[in-house]
């Protein structure tokens, strides 16, 4: 996936925020996190042009497993449900590893992510994407994939320029008739 990662991120923290509203109320930051762990796992990137110099495909990377962010995800969920630390931190710990770990099943559509690693060495990919032009990426547009990245676009601005829905307004008699 090229530029579906940020969109995806995007729409997951815009349709969970309004269940968590009431506990953090920080919008900013709440997206700032659902963001961030839709780009997470690409960090690896670094490592991968900076000091591995593009000997291992990234994938093969820790950072790419699904046991490692299922392991963060463990963590975060053990973090918001203990009752002391239910607060900012639980939430924003859990958006960022369940956005981590949909980047790694929206990498799945055509990129190879090892599933089972680091027991089993085998790649999988929901499709492959045929090498017919130059330059490389030019494979990857005219793919049926990058109509998904597009769609996650297309949804995410959407969303953007959605209007929120008005708040409820809170009714004085509500309570009346239970008197
Ligand atoms: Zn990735």
């Amino acid at each position: 996936m090229i530029i579906g990662h940020l969109p995806a991120g995007y729409v997951l923290a815009k349709l969970s925020y309004r269940k968590f509203s009431g506990q953090i109320g920080h919008y900013r930051w709440y997206m700032f996190w659902g963001l961030f762990g839709a780009v997470a796992p690409d960090l690896d990137m670094f490592y991968f042009h900076l000091i591995d110099h593009r000997s291992t495909h990234h994938h093969r990377y820790f950072s790419h497993f699904p046991i490692f962010w299922l392991g963060l995800l463990s963590g975060a969920l053990l973090l918001y449900a203990n009752t002391r630390t239910r607060s900012r931190l639980g939430i924003y710990a859990v958006l960022f590893t369940v956005s981590g770990f949909i980047h790694l099943l929206l990498d799945s559509i055509v990129g190879d992510i090892w599933w089972l690693a680091p027991f089993i060495d085998r790649p999988f990919a929901l499709a492959t994407v045929p090498a017919l032009y130059h330059p490389w990426w030019l494979n990857f547009l005219l793919h049926w994939s990058f109509g998904l990245e597009l769609l996650l676009v297309a949804w995410a601005g959407y969303l953007w320029f959605k209007k929120p829905a008005a708040s409820p307004v809170a009714n004085p008699q509500a309570k009346v008739g239970n008197a």
